[in-house]
């Protein structure tokens, strides 16, 4: 996120992330390979012909380097790994870290403005235990975190629980460069970000993510039959896809609600934001210019429109226990702390705790404020 989309963040969050916060969170999840030839020659490229624009190496699921295929890729994340390999550390601290497959949590215990426990269901023993700590930190992701405050009747003083459940729109298309043109490669891709050198939160507030050769940089494709597959279907071409991801403010129309036990699913209201409806016209001339730049065609059966994505589709949906500054009551569920405001030992870490629906993935701002809250807890425990 840029300063743009941090605008209606607590004042000591964007500092902290624009500070070090980014930088501590893309050393941990993001070791890129050396950019390929082919990126940078697309970088240089999109750079000399769209100099309104700040062009950067996005990361990759995947990123192939070897011609053959013949090894792991780099790029890959996982958090899975990350806590199994810290359980695996001989660092007495990482050591300890207990991680309980198959519990399901059903309840945050409360008495006044303690978090006195959480309860779980051991979904294979078939019993509830109560699990009881200093600190909690509720990581349930956007829906599940405001169907857990809901289930356990936290507070909810403004009745902000659950409410402004929103997605930032997409808009994308897929198109192919045959072989043949300048800008076919069989062997390699590239993953680019784009964004206006003046944008603001009110022009050219999006990102421009382009992906050429998109079957050598998503996991599906590791699989050499999946990708044999595919390169049968779409036949000599290139796949390639051109996505807009636009900044939006929270809607508080939309909402996550639930009644009934835990096993019963949230009921979700979400309406698109309009957010893009004004830079329509912008993007769509954008992805017109860059598809003939490149000897694009499209892709039969799919055309080149701008299609808009499903709402929630990649899960980037935010906002059901925002983050305020603490400076206005009742405007916010989390402090810039994350601290769920009316608990001494309850915090809130995913999704659920952004104040916007930012143009960016939002991955890399969840790291970067877990970081945070790690060093805020180290000094609570
Ligand atoms: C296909 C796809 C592609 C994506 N690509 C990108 C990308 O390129 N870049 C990017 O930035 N983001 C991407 N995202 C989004 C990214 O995955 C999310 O932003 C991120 O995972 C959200 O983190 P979270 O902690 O809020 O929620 P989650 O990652 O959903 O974590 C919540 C966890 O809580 C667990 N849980 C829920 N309820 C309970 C309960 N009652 N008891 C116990 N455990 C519970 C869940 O099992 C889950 O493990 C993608 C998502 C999808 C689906």
């Amino acid at each position: 996120m840029t300063w743009w989309e941090l605008d209606a963040w607590p004042q000591p969050v964007r500092w902290d992330l624009e500070n070090s916060g980014y930088q501590r969170a893309e050393d941990l999840m993001y070791w890129p390979a050396p950019p390929t030839l082919y990126q940078q020659q697309v970088k240089n490229k999109l750079t000399t012909r769209w100099a309104a624009h700040d062009h950067y190496d996005a990361p990759m699921a995947v990123r192939q380097v070897n011609p053959a295929f013949g090894n792991i890729s780099a790029g890959l994340f996982s958090t899975a790994d990350l806590l199994t390999e810290g359980r695996l550390s001989p660092d007495p601290a990482a050591g300890k870290l207990t991680v309980n497959l198959n519990h399901a949590v059903v309840k945050i215990e409360t008495a006044g403005h303690t978090v006195t426990g959480v309860t779980a269901q051991d979904l294979l023993a078939g019993k509830a235990r109560t699990y009881k700590a200093k600190q909690v930190v509720l990581a349930a992701g956007t829906v599940e975190s405001a169907k857990l405050a809901k289930l356990s009747a936290l507070k909810d003083p403004a009745g902000l629980v659950g409410t402004g459940f929103t997605d930032h729109p997409v808009l994308f298309t897929h198109f192919a460069i045959p072989a043949g043109q300048p800008w076919h490669r069989f062997d390699s891709c590239s993953k680019t970000m784009s964004r206006h050198k003046q944008a603001s939160a009110t022009a050219h507030s999006y990102n421009i993510l382009l992906e050429l050769g998109a079957d050598l940089n998503h996991g599906r494709y590791l699989d050499p039959e999946t990708l044999a597959a595919h390169r049968r279907l779409k036949g000599e071409a290139m796949f390639c896809e051109v996505v807009f991801l636009f900044n939006a403010p929270l809607m508080n129309g939309n909402r996550v609600d639930h009644a009934g036990p835990s096993f019963v699913k949230a009921k979700t209201t979400m309406a698109k934001s309009p957010a893009a409806d004004a830079f329509w016209n912008e993007a769509n001339d954008l992805k017109n210019e860059i598809i003939a730049e490149f000897g694009g065609i499209a892709i039969a059966n799919e055309g080149i429109s701008l299609k808009p994505g499903g709402l929630g589709g990649v899960a980037h949906e935010v906002g059901t226990l925002r983050m305020g500054d603490g400076a206005t009551a009742n405007s916010s569920v989390v402090d810039a702390n994350l601290q769920y405001i009316g608990y001494d030992n309850l915090h809130v870490c995913d999704l659920s705790v952004f104040p916007t629906s930012p143009a960016a993935n939002p991955t890399l701002t969840l790291a970067a404020l877990a970081f945070r809250l790690a060093d805020r807890l180290k000094g609570l425990i």
